[in-house]
């Protein structure tokens, strides 16, 4: 596996913003090369941006995390007490501390950033819900070019806006 880091801005037509406090993001090259295809396939007014993929477990970053990850599901816990089912699959790493292949996107719409999850994970279902509908086409576009290349989308509804995927493994 090799690992390529990518420092914020722009970097073969992808932009890469790395999810605070992070300062550069480290993808596997492959799934590097696959973002790019799927960048290619789309249509101009929409560009992939890059926030996320592997965090190693023992790291400053590592370490932050996992600090946010117990503020996070005690948050969650007071805010969504019927949804506590779902805390593994949002705070879970999700493969995050393994390797480059597991990444978050975002996309931007003629250079604006759309924010599905403005609240990140606390966001209200009904909230995702108006923004689906209303970034319906561009999300569709974006999800499907993700799934053309190989990736998998994340089985949560709110992990899945953060776009969460893990490049299939090729067997
Ligand atoms: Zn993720």
């Amino acid at each position: 596996m090799s690992i390529i880091s990518l420092s914020s801005g722009v970097q073969n037509n992808l932009s890469i913003m790395p999810r605070w406090p992070a300062t550069q993001v480290l993808i596997d090259s492959l799934a590097w090369q696959k973002l790019q295809a799927v960048q290619a396939s789309l249509p101009g007014h929409l560009g992939l941006i890059l926030t996320r993929a592997y965090e190693p477990r023992v790291s400053e970053l590592g370490r932050a995390r996992t600090a946010f990850r117990r503020a996070g599901i005690c948050l969650f816990g007071l805010l969504y007490r019927h949804r506590k089912e779902e805390i593994q699959d949002i705070f879970g790493s999700n493969g995050h501390d393994l390797d480059g292949t597991h990444i978050d996107v975002s996309f931007s719409i003629n250079g604006q950033r759309v924010r599905l999850l403005p609240l990140s994970v606390f966001t209200p279902m009904s909230w995702q819900a108006r923004r689906i509908k209303k970034f319906d086409e561009e999300l569709s576009m974006v999800l499907a070019a993700l799934l053309a290349q190989g990736f998998q989308l994340h089985r949560n509804a709110t992990e899945s806006l953060q776009i969460h995927c893990d490049l299939k493994p090729v067997l």
